[in-house]
């Protein structure tokens, strides 16, 4: 059996890994840029190491990643962030953000009852109680809720930070989602991590892992242009090869360019439903210095103006040269704009109030600025997790092919999407193969 892989994102390499990994499979996994690892990919500069991408695993002890690293036989360490030492900015005021019960009590953005109610509300969600799983949004929720606007507040900034939307955004994310989001991240030990060496340590070992496999080639700067079927096999035509012949054939790149190569072929109809999911898209400023400047926290959230920053060396000092230190700042973005112009200055006036976190907490900045890097235009995920978007399902009716990524169904958020969509599809095709074989031999 043949087959090829459209995308070498972590969807597409976990998918390829898993597959290259049982015998009888030969396979392709065709990449259009120079690298792997998509919007995970990670670079080299001036000793620091940059990710395009954030490195952050929520939920690390009740993640895909575990079943990935003894299935795959996968090696990583990963840190977790200080709790104590992640913060909220109020009107100018810093308090601990509420993350568990120790720093709930100590937080400043609660009054005494406030806390009371927000621990109640927290254990609803774990034992799955909560009221808000019967919502088709936030919004909904709160608007019935007699929880005081503080406690709203709150819930609003949650989703908001953890789905890197704005609060008004948040307000549209169904309820069961953010339910489901909250029991798993609540009941977790472990809930944001950084993987020590950035994504490129697990990239490399699925790169690595595939690269094993002699039936299997991994075709960087090749992107898929269209594809068509003949007698049962699927033939791809690439930028620089024609009619390459598939038994099967897997989607792993981000949902509405799917929905565009599948176009105007006979299976673009069903695609058509996913063609306008919105993605989220946010405005990424880091910033390396030679040493550390300041460290009066290890993440911050601007709960005003919705940025953050996180101090990505606090946690992960593989990332900068000896003595340095990696900020990420973070701002979730409108993308509602009449025009370009208003878009233009909206965007500036985000990168302008970054700039002015980092005077305020790491003073002198500017002039020490070893690497900068400011991507204006970030997608953090294909599809925004809104009530009125639709995840790709894996197979979809009358469709011979299968899809994962971060816009497919699966289990988790970002990363582990793509990780649990890319495992799930290389399973089923393992089950259907073995199944074929079985019936063959029968
Ligand atoms: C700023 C930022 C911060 C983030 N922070 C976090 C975080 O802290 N934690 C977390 O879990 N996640 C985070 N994410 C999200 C995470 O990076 C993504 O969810 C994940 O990388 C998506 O992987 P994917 O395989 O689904 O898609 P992609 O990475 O988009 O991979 C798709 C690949 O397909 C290739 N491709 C497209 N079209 C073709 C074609 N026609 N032919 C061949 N190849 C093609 C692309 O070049 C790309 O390499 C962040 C993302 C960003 C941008």
């Amino acid at each position: 059996m043949r087959i090829a892989i459209v995308g070498g994102g972590l969807s597409g390499l976990t998918a390829a890994a898993y597959l290259s990994d049982s015998p009888g499979i030969q396979g392709t996994l065709f990449e259009r840029s120079p690298q792997l690892g998509g919007r995970a990919f990670t670079y080299e500069k001036s000793g620091f190491t940059l990710n395009y991408g954030a490195h952050a695993v929520y939920g690390m002890d009740r993640h895909t990643l575990l079943n990935m690293e003894n299935e795959l036989n996968l090696r990583f360490h990963s840190k977790q962030v200080d709790k104590r030492n992640v913060v909220y900015a109020k009107h100018g005021q810093l308090t601990p953000a509420p993350l568990d019960f120790v720093n709930i009590m100590k937080t400043g953005v609660l009054t005494t009852m406030e806390k009371f109610r927000f621990v109640a509300e927290i254990a609803a969600v774990i034992t799955n109680i909560h009221q808000l799983k019967n919502y088709p949004t936030l919004g909904d929720y709160l608007n019935k809720s007699n929880a005081s606007p503080d406690v709203k507040e709150l819930w609003e900034h949650l989703v908001s930070s953890n789905f890197f939307i704005t609060p008004e955004e948040a307000r549209r994310v169904s309820g069961e989602v953010i339910a489901e989001y909250y029991q798993n991240l609540f009941l977790s030990h472990k809930p944001v991590n950084y993987i020590l060496g950035s994504w490129s340590t697990i990239t490399n070992q699925l790169v690595g892992k595939i690269s094993q496999n002699q039936n299997w080639e991994i075709a960087v700067k090749e992107p898929v242009e269209s594809i068509t079927m003949e007698n049962d096999k699927f033939l791809l035509h690439t930028k620089t090869r024609e009619s390459l012949v598939f038994d099967q054939v897997i989607f792993a790149m981000p949902v509405q360019q799917v929905a565009k190569l599948l176009e105007s072929t006979p299976w673009g109809n069903s695609l058509e439903p996913y063609k306008n999911n919105t993605s989220t898209e946010v405005l990424v400023y880091d910033v390396g210095f030679s040493k550390v400047l300041n460290r009066p926290f290890h993440y911050i959230s601007d709960m005003n103006n919705k940025l953050f920053i996180s101090d990505v060396s606090a946690t992960d000092h593989t990332v900068v040269p000896e003595g340095g230190q990696l900020l990420q700042g973070i701002a979730y973005l409108n993308d509602d704009f009449v025009d370009d112009d208003q878009k233009k200055q909206y965007l500036e006036s985000k990168t302008l109030q970054m700039e002015a976190l980092f005077d305020t907490y790491y003073p002198g900045w500017r002039d020490n600025t070893t690497v900068k890097r400011v991507s204006k235009k970030a997608m953090v995920a294909s599809v925004k997790n809104i009530h009125t978007n639709k995840l790709l399902p894996n197979q979809l009716d009358q469709v011979p092919f299968y899809f994962c990524g971060d816009g497919c169904e699966g289990k988790g958020e970002l990363a582990e999407r793509a990780f649990s969509s890319g495992r799930k599809v290389a399973q089923d095709i393992l089950a259907s193969t073995a199944q074929i074989k079985a019936l063959s031999y029968s």
